[in-house]
């Protein structure tokens, strides 16, 4: 390998944000390729049977199995922790995986969680059926409110785990207040962050300990692959969920690690022109449905939180119509947006998420989350906004809006 100024953290650490998306973490083979290699390679060779001996003593640094490091998914954990100001970072195969691999680093059997009540519908689905079933018990509040959180505490809680926005109520949680109080009780903060990207929002600089991500979303940002990313301190990260990952085994392939660390490129200019996109087109949406739940826009009522905490609110915004029926009369008529239940995507993408992203939490947790019957969850993308504002425009007018 030759040597690149991306994997000097003395150097990278000093970048400004831009720079780090494009160059950060970048290695370059003997070849010195423009771009950075995809290095399909389950294992390794060595010179010398002691090379190889001291590389699993930890005697010496080098590659020795990909599921436990491999050159490309290596450099786009360099990369994702340069942009979210962590001392370290591991992706995994999936979003899902970075979940259940952060929460189960961190408790046993008699831990207690704090859970924010709007949720994926899978995070929410960790606690109900995994953890529980390992005696991890848990009490959801309502995130946006500083007091659930301040008497949810028990003296065997461990981990507040949370997202904000939410999905697909869009919650704020007021970082620097929850952050702060888990940290005066010796409580972890785990924090979903899919929603926002280190662009728009870096929960670290408001205290938090650990932010997991999907990375399916706005980091890839295209639609075309599944992957997650874990950040976090070096002690933890290495010391911890590392051979936790080595030993299970959730790990990402290194095809989809290449074409995350490829859309990080442009992850700054997709998010900004996202979340300017979704703010015309919520303004339109906004004369003709009553119920919006937009942070980016004044009518919020956690406007002001949201733009404390973000650097601008982001693609996705829900709206609510008068029940199921209507919702999905609106999805079927639309002509150019899509039918989808992603999110981040560069495509406008709608979904309905009670019948969907949180079927399966049943109507009294749905409630209980917020997820209204006519919702629906709006994911804004690079198209023309004047051309999704006339589609949405036509299948307003088709429900009778
Ligand atoms: C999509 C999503 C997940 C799950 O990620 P996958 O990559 O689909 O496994 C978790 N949390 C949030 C907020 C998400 O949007």
């Amino acid at each position: 390998m030759k040597k690149h100024s991306g994997q000097d953290r003395s150097l990278t650490s000093r970048w400004r944000p831009a720079t780090q998306a494009v160059r950060g973490g970048t290695w370059r083979s003997e070849q010195g390729e423009t771009s950075e290699a995809l290095f399909l390679t389950s294992g390794y060779t060595y010179d010398s049977a002691e090379e190889v001996a001291a590389r699993f003593a930890g005697e010496a640094t080098g590659m020795q199995y990909s599921r436990f490091q491999n050159p490309t998914v290596q450099m786009l954990e360099e990369r994702i922790a340069l942009m979210e100001g962590a001392e370290a970072c591991k992706v995994q195969a999936s979003g899902m995986a970075a979940m259940t691999s952060a929460l189960l680093c961190m408790l046993s059997a008699g831990d207690h969680v704090v859970a924010g009540r709007a949720a994926f519908g899978s995070c929410r689905w960790i606690l109900d059926n995994v953890l529980n079933r390992f005696g991890i018990t848990h009490t959801i509040v309502d995130a946006r409110d500083n007091d659930q959180w301040k008497a949810a505490i028990q003296p065997n809680t461990k981990v507040f785990f949370f997202e904000t926005p939410a999905n697909p109520t869009l919650d704020i949680v007021d970082l620097e207040y929850v952050c702060g109080l888990a940290k005066q009780n010796g409580i972890l903060t785990v924090v979903d962050n899919a929603f926002a990207s280190p662009v728009l929002q870096r929960p670290m600089d408001f205290g938090a300990d650990i932010v997991a991500y999907s990375a399916t979303k706005l980091m890839d940002g295209q639609g075309r692959v599944i992957a997650g990313a874990v950040c976090g301190s070096d002690a933890w990260i290495n010391g911890v969920l590392s051979p936790f990952q080595r030993n299970t085994g959730p790990i990402i392939a290194p095809f989809n690690a290449w074409i995350v660390l490829k859309g990080l490129e442009t992850l700054e200019l997709r998010a900004m022109k996202q979340s300017e996109n979704a703010l015309k087109v919520g303004k339109f949406v906004a004369t003709r449905v009553e119920r919006m739940l937009h942070p980016g826009l004044p009518s919020h009522p956690q406007h002001n939180l949201a733009m404390k905490q973000m650097r601008a609110a982001g693609p996705i915004f829900s709206f609510i119509l008068d029940d199921r029926k209507q919702a999905m009369g609106m999805l079927n008529a639309l002509r150019i947006a899509d039918i989808s239940n992603n999110i981040g995507d560069s495509r406008t993408l709608l979904c309905h998420p009670a019948s969907t992203t949180h079927n399966n939490m049943g109507p009294e947790k749905r409630a209980e989350a917020g997820v209204e019957e006519g919702m629906i969850r709006i994911n804004v993308g690079l198209e023309d906004p004047d051309d999704i504002i006339e589609d949405l425009d036509q299948a307003l007018t088709a429900v009778g809006l």
